[in-house]
């Protein structure tokens, strides 16, 4: 049963049959509401349209879920429908009310997660733009001028073109298109606009190389299950250029010639600018083909994708983890690329994991589901043993170019002068006096992680955040790297008078120094969230160094991710074993992750490279096995602890958060819950409440409840509860449910 919106006013009283919506507001309601229809809008409301209604005493945004006869008493009418044809077809419909239970979240909230930002709110003005359309008509017939001739034989080529297309390749063709219409070498049809930012971009040569044997054996696997339309899910796993690209490429084109389409994530648009242009080069005959879902569109450019991907002209659809709700009406394959990736998490609000979904969707749509990585995660690399996922492997590079030689600089009881290892600055010496690039990771931000007074030892924290702040040199700050708190470095410790302040540690930015002062003749350039927050300044960067206008390329884990740079021969990785001290049960995994991805970088092309590793734990597994590019027995190392510990992929996890401004408060909030689910008495182990690691975050106190389970019904059956018990929290309080945590802090 649907409740009725409460409050009907006279006009809607008489009514005692009548067409009710079902409603889904984009608020967080657990249920759909009901409201009339009335006549003037019974022809429009369909399911999965955009609609406007009263609630309370305002208005609300909703999504329609149903149209049905029924009792229409004491309903309040809907007061508009804001879209022309539905925004959300059955299916997606259907995949977002699984959503929904699978993470014990608001569905209305899941829609405003899942419609884009501009679509998921009363005061957004994107509208329907007209534009003209051009198609050469058949034939070969060739016109006179040979400006006509050239912009005949691109029209050809690409079948039907929106004028904002054509002028982006011709200046001012006007008159020529005039001239060719009339002669009847045109036709013209107006159509709607869709605004895309990509038609303005060159598109990069297609190449395209034959299989390797690995490859064809994976495609054959793929291409076997296209006709089937049922679910298959596969591993990719493919070490560091051994060509995934261009095996989700030709599964895709099978699938497109299937007639369905295709959905690709990625883990963040702006930093796979190459993976993009390889997807638009190859499928770039259908000019419309390929919607890329980039989060620098305008809310007018994504309205345009979106209903251009649900009316299923968009063959392709290429987008960060948000994509994984693009209403494509058939999809038939879901390529998730570098699937271990963090990004693919969403930290707050509808805490979901795109790759999760990518398998659920693809379940629902009876699709192929691929997942590639060179370091799957833990998770998905166990499904292949235990949940009839297919694994197929890409063991060698292409052309039988070797994996780069890697060495583990051991730095325990060694004292360096500056960050660089002795070895590691010769070998960039002997790669600069070679002309050959090099790359080198630093995953850490800023000039220094803090300023230390020398005096009383004191350093710098931010009055929001129970964390050091980070020193900038450059331009003379300290910053939080959380909630982007800023201050100027103090001329004097607060604490004692002291004046000696200095740094301590090293950063991006003071390594990008030390390498400009050992090697005054370099190109360095740095690649970190600091340089690259201009819109364009990554692609940028990748740019220059495909060009080899960079010699030294210093950055944070940005540098690891994905890139296909020919002349890089030597990465260096400083402080590798950073990440393993992290108080979390997957630190190891992404170490090791982290060093296979940036040793990856290195010998893509025709030169051989070599990879050396700054360490303190030389013989951890996850350095070790790194080094070795041993993922089997990383894994089996790594797959033993788990079981030891019923952690992922054994058990499962829920991760309760409460925060709020007032630490005991948010402290008794915690124990009344845990007590009350302790007092249901399941199958679920309760660990805590105890302090989150980032304990003070945004001027908020954090504390978290785990729980724990061997299976996942149990979890469900209690985070059940946990919806009754969060009603009786203060308002003050905030309890986020986190299912499949994806890190603790
Ligand atoms: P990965 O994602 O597996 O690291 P990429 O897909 O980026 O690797 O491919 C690495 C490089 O190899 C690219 O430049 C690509 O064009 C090239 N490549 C892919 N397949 C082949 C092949 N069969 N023969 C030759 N080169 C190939
Ligand atoms: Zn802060």
């Amino acid at each position: 049963m649907i409740p009725a919106a409460k409050g009907a006013d006279a006009a809607s009283l008489g009514a005692l049959e009548g067409l009710v919506a079902a409603v889904v507001v984009l608020a967080p309601l657990e249920r759909p509401l009901s409201y009339l229809v009335p006549a003037n809008l019974a022809a429009q409301a369909r399911p999965g349209m955009r609609v406007r209604v009263p609630l309370g005493r305002r208005q609300a945004l909703g999504v329609v879920l149903q149209v049905a006869p029924g009792a229409a008493r004491e309903l309040r009418p809907m007061l508009a429908v804001l879209d022309a044809e539905p925004l959300l077809n059955p299916d997606l419909l259907a995949f977002l009310q699984r959503c929904a239970a699978y993470y014990h979240h608001p569905l209305g909230e899941v829609l405003r997660t899942a419609l884009p930002a501009g679509l998921a709110g009363l005061e957004a003005g994107v509208g329907i733009l007209a534009e003209r359309y051009y198609r050469a008509t058949p034939g070969d017939a060739m016109p006179r001028g040979a400006r006509q001739r050239e912009l005949l034989t691109w029209l050809r080529a690409r079948g039907e073109v929106p004028l904002s297309g054509i002028t982006a390749a011709f200046p001012a063709p006007y008159a020529l298109l005039k001239r060719l219409a009339e002669q009847g070498l045109l036709s013209v049809r107006e159509g709607e606009k869709r605004r895309d930012p990509f038609f303005a971009q060159p598109v990069a040569e297609d190449v395209r190389p034959d299989p390797t044997p690995d490859q064809q054996r994976a495609l054959a696997a793929l291409l076997g299950q296209v006709a089937a339309r049922h679910f298959s899910p596969f591993l990719l796993h493919g070490v560091t250029g051994s060509g995934k690209t261009e095996v989700y490429l030709r599964a895709i084109a099978a699938v497109l010639e299937a007639g369905r389409q295709a959905l690709v994530l990625v883990p963040e648009i702006a930093l796979t600018p190459q993976l993009v242009g390889r997807f638009r080069a190859r499928f770039q005959h259908s000019p419309h083909g390929v919607a890329v879902l980039h989060s620098g569109l305008s809310d007018g450019e994504r309205y345009d994708a979106w209903r251009a991907i649900a009316r299923g002209e968009a063959q392709i659809v290429i987008g960060a983890r948000s994509a994984v709700f693009a209403p494509l009406p058939d999809p038939g394959i879901i390529v998730v690329d570098e699937e271990h990736e963090g990004s693919y998490k969403q930290g707050e609000g509808l805490r979901y994991h795109a790759r999760d979904l990518a398998l659920l969707r693809g379940q629902m749509a009876g699709a192929l589901v691929v997942l590639g990585s060179a370091t799957p995660s833990l998770t998905s690399f166990y499904r292949t043993r235990s949940a009839g996922m297919g694994y197929l492997p890409l063991a060698a590079r292409v052309l039988d170019r070797p994996l780069p030689e890697v060495r583990l600089v051991d730095l325990s009881g060694r004292r360096l002068d500056g960050a660089l290892a002795p070895e590691l600055r010769d070998a960039l010496g002997e790669n600069l006096a070679r002309r050959e690039q090099s790359v080198l990771l630093l995953n850490r931000r800023g000039f220094a992680p803090y300023l230390l007074c020398r005096e009383c030892g004191a350093t710098f924290r931010c009055p929001n955040c129970e964390i050091t702040l980070t020193y900038y040199q450059a331009n003379r700050r300290l910053r939080c790297h959380y909630c982007d708190f800023a201050q100027r470095p103090p001329e004097q410790c607060p604490g004692c008078g002291g004046r000696q302040i200095e740094p301590e540690g090293t950063g991006t930015e003071r390594l990008e120094e030390e390498l400009a002062t050992a090697f005054p003749a370099a190109r360095i350039a740095r690649m970190d969230r600091d340089t690259t927050s201009r819109k364009g300044a990554h692609q940028h960067l990748v740019g220059a160094m495909e060009q080899g206008e960079i010699d030294i390329l210093v950055g944070t884990q940005m540098v690891a991710k994905g890139h296909d740079f020919p002349g890089v021969t030597l990465v260096g990785v400083i402080g590798a074993d950073a990440g393993l001290n992290f108080p979390d049960f997957r630190a190891a995994e992404r170490t090791f992750a982290l060093l296979t991805q940036v040793a990856g970088r290195a010998g893509r092309g025709a030169q051989p490279g070599r990879v050396f590793i700054q360490t303190y734990a030389p013989t951890h597994h996850a350095v070790a096995c790194a080094a070795r590019h041993d993922y089997l027995a990383f894994y089996e190392e790594e797959l033993a602890f788990r079981r030891e510990l019923g952690y992922p992929p054994f058990g499962h996890l829920v991760n309760l958060v409460l925060s709020g401004a007032q630490p005991l408060r948010v402290e008794q909030g915690a124990a009344a819950v845990a007590e009350e689910l302790r007092r249901a008495e399941s199958a679920v182990e309760i660990l805590g409440p105890a302090p989150c690691p980032l304990f003070r975050l945004r001027g908020k106190t954090r504390v978290q409840i785990l729980l724990k389970a061997a299976a996942r019904a149990p979890l469900h059956q209690l985070l059940g509860l946990v919806q009754t018990v969060r009603r009786k929290l203060p308002r003050t309080l905030n309890l986020a449910v986190d299912v499949d945590p994806l890190d603790m802090l």
